[in-house]
């Protein structure tokens, strides 16, 4: 069993977690690399706090002593406009201070996001695209998690 910890964008704050519960299901996005036949225990789900990162001197600390051996920063830190300018600040502090390794990513970046990203073209400005690969390689995954789509969540 793997165990994580899950830091929203604050952004989102009122986000109900479903599309990252939805990926943790089907193993998509940046959860395909866990085995699907393993169980993935999300042992807790926050946001940052708001820029920039109210929460990030206690929120991984805490996930680690609730037994996260890895800390998600959820699609949303990419999928906002701009990506969190503090994105590496975050990083670097999981992982070199709190001592847990960190996934940038998690449920597919949904296809409406991709579309207004790549015309916008800030996903290249801000140096996020070595963290997209998993996010955006599977087309139908993207559409599944696009809520704009007419079929979603049918
Ligand atoms: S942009 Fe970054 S620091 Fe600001 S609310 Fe979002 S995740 Fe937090």
């Amino acid at each position: 069993m793997s165990k994580i910890g899950i830091i929203i964008c604050d952004r989102n704050r009122t986000c109900t977690g479903g599309k990252c519960f939805m990926a943790i299901q089907e193993r998509s996005g940046a959860f395909k690399k866990y085995p699907k036949d393993e169980p993935l225990e999300v042992v807790g789900f926050i946001t940052c706090g708001g820029c920039p990162g109210e929460r990030l001197e206690f929120a991984p600390a805490e996930l680690k002593k609730y037994g996260a051996e890895e800390i998600v920063l959820a699609s949303g830190f990419l999928a906002g406009y701009p990506p969190c300018p503090y994105l590496e600040d975050f990083i670097q502090y999981i992982e070199n201070y709190v001592g847990l390794p960190v996934v940038v990513g998690s449920h597919p970046m949904p296809t409406n996001y991709i579309n207004a990203h790549r015309a916008a073209g800030d996903w290249d400005r801000c140096g996020v695209q070595k963290y997209l690969g998993p996010l955006t390689d599977d087309p139908e995954a993207s559409d599944r998690h696009d809520s704009t789509q007419p079929g979603f969540l049918k």
